[in-house]
């Protein structure tokens, strides 16, 4: 299967008085049609810049500095500002955790969806626009008269709800959930990742889910990757990354868990995330990682395969591969 979103090599650096922060350091993964992606790791580690480089969003003094985002073959980086933003919404949305408050509270429901038909030249009659906004809003498990309603009258789930119609209603291929249900209640938070996944395989859409959520990660994404300082360093099936990690900072992750029912991994690992300004030589990880030997120090360690479909950035994959020899 052709993969529908091809991410290669991809840096994001924002530019400070001080030198470069190299938010998001050469990232390469793909995702396949239907597929759902979760992307996890401590705050500031890169997960939310990758999302607004997906959606070419990063703004002074973030740029974008290398690499490709080939959207169904289509490179994402190469397009015109107008090309972009017409891109947006109807190929790849963002479902983000500020996105319920950003709402327009004196705008009523219907007008924010059909803000998005407009934008994209898309003339509707408006009985053909209220049957679209009704099938949307029944589509999130919503009635149709909450149309009628201005964000203020919502509560939390019903407007993330609201944000996830407006996701999906021109079909995109790709939908970005960046910690879509942080701000709700543990309650919530579940109904709206069933209602997230039930819309998703309905449009066949593939996700990206980021957030630090270990509990809603196991339950919604079906692979997974883990970002540490910017980089990628380790990704495969979701099964094997909670049962066999393969990398050392993930390891530690999963290993500061009671289970696999853990919501939150902020107790997580000893010991402090890197100054981006100035990363420590060879593995980023090295000042944290308790199995850290001298090649770690000098050399950086590129992702390699692990086992099937299953990748990580480590040098104990080289060290384990020369005893099996
Ligand atoms: Fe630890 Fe070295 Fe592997 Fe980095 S490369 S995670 S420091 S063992």
């Amino acid at each position: 299967m052709q993969p529908i979103l091809e991410v290669r090599d991809l840096s994001t650096y924002y530019h400070t008085p001080r030198g470069p922060v190299k938010a998001v350091d050469e990232v390469s993964f793909t995702l396949h049609p239907g597929q759902r992606f979760g992307l996890i790791g401590e705050s500031g580690s890169g997960k939310s810049t990758i999302a607004l480089s997906l959606l070419r969003l990063i703004r002074p003094p973030g740029q974008i500095e290398s690499g490709s985002v080939r959207l169904d073959g289509v490179d994402l980086l190469s397009l015109s500002d107008e090309e972009m933003r017409q891109k947006r919404l109807a190929d790849i949305a963002l479902v983000s955790q500020g996105a319920m408050n950003s709402l327009n509270p004196v705008t009523r429901v219907r007008s924010l969806m059909e803000d998005g038909f407009r934008n994209h030249e898309i003339e509707l009659s408006s009985e053909e626009s209220e049957q679209r906004i009704a099938a949307l809003l029944g589509r999130v498990g919503l009635p149709p008269t909450v149309a009628n309603l201005y964000p203020h009258q919502l509560s939390g789930g019903m407007k993330q709800r609201v944000c996830i119609a407006i996701a999906i209603s021109l079909g995109p291929k790709v939908i970005i959930a960046d910690e879509p249900t942080s701000a709700l209640d543990v309650v919530v938070q579940r109904r709206v990742m069933q209602t997230l996944r039930r819309v998703q395989e309905d449009i066949g859409s593939a996700v990206i889910l980021i957030g630090h959520d270990m509990g809603l990660m196991a339950q919604f994404a079906d692979h997974v990757g883990v970002m540490y300082a910017g980089k990628l360093v380790e990704e495969g099936p979701v099964r094997q990354i909670f049962a066999q990690p393969q990398h050392p900072y993930t390891q530690l992750l999963m290993d500061s868990l009671p289970s696999l029912d853990s919501r939150d991994m902020s107790g997580g690992v000893a010991g402090q995330p890197p100054n981006l300004l100035a990363p420590p030589p060879g593995c980023v990880f090295h000042p944290r990682c308790p199995y850290a030997f001298d090649r770690c120090r000098v050399d950086v360690p590129k992702l390699q395969m692990a086992a099937p479909h299953h990748r990580a950035a480590c040098h104990l994959l080289d060290e384990k591969e020369k005893i099996a020899a």
